[in-house]
């Protein structure tokens, strides 16, 4: 809804590798609720931007706000404490751990974190609705990818977030599991979490964002529905001419 006022807004965020600019000036916004599709072609800058957001990197200019306070630099735990959280493209959990102690760790992580408010998942719940209950007592090491990217979600979603940020967690999942993780996907953002979703299939980003930015050499190069995106001329070029 466009009277609520942006949880993070990102303006002219800079980030370079190198002489490298990855991100060259990058500016946008995301509201409670909201669920926000970044695409554009590979290299664009995509994953750059959660990174810098979720602290892992630290910015080379421009400003990070998340509820109203700036952030840019803060390191990723001092971040998730704070309320934000992100999935990756290749999960990393604690491979010797069961699933279900992989979920501790992040419940037991998260007591301290996020908003006060929100009532911590539970460990039960988690299980059932990220369809880890058959593996609870396995090692995360014998999950499938599909497995091992809810496993991801979980231990994100355990902490809280009031911002979650998505990284390619669809790739790799067949028609029905797309279908099902984009109805879990939306049921967060109606309980007022934002969502960041990067995702290179469009079916999925079109089923389930409410505007996109779309990126080609770590600028914004448009900003609003999919439906509209796909019309834009400059839009049509970065994909079809990279
Ligand atoms: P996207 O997610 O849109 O595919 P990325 O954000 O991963 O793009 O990468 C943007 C550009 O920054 C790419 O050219 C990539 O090679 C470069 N890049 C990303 N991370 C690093 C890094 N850690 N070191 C050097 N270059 C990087």
């Amino acid at each position: 809804s466009p009277d609520k006022s942006p949880i993070l807004k990102v303006s002219k965020l800079v980030k370079r590798f190198g002489g490298f600019y990855a991100l060259d000036g990058l500016s946008f916004h995301v509201v409670p609720g909201e669920i926000l599709g970044l695409v554009g072609p590979n290299g664009s800058g995509k994953t750059t931007s959660i990174n810098v957001i979720s602290g892992l990197y630290g910015p080379d200019g421009g400003e990070v706000v998340f509820d109203g306070a700036s952030i840019g630099g803060a390191a990723s735990h001092k971040l998730v404490h704070r309320g934000i959280n992100r999935t990756f493209q290749v999960p990393k959990p604690f491979l010797s751990l069961t699933v279900r102690q992989n979920i501790q760790v992040a419940l037991a992580y998260g007591q301290a974190a996020g908003d006060a408010a929100a009532a911590p998942p539970s460990m039960a719940q988690l299980l059932e609705e990220y369809r880890l209950k058959e593996v609870a007592d396995r090692p995360a090491a014998d999950l499938n990818s599909a497995q091992q990217k809810m496993l991801d979600l979980t231990r994100a979603l355990a902490t809280r977030p009031r911002l979650l940020l998505l990284d390619e967690l669809a790739a790799g999942l067949n028609p029905a599991e797309l279908d099902w993780i984009a109805g879990r996907i939306k049921a967060l953002a109606a309980t007022g979490m934002a969502i960041i979703v990067v995702e290179h299939l469009m079916g999925f980003i079109e089923q389930i964002t409410d505007r996109v930015i779309v990126l080609n050499a770590g600028k914004e190069i448009f900003e609003g529905t999919l439906a509209t995106a796909v019309h834009e001329p400059q839009v049509i070029e970065v994909f079809l001419g990279g």
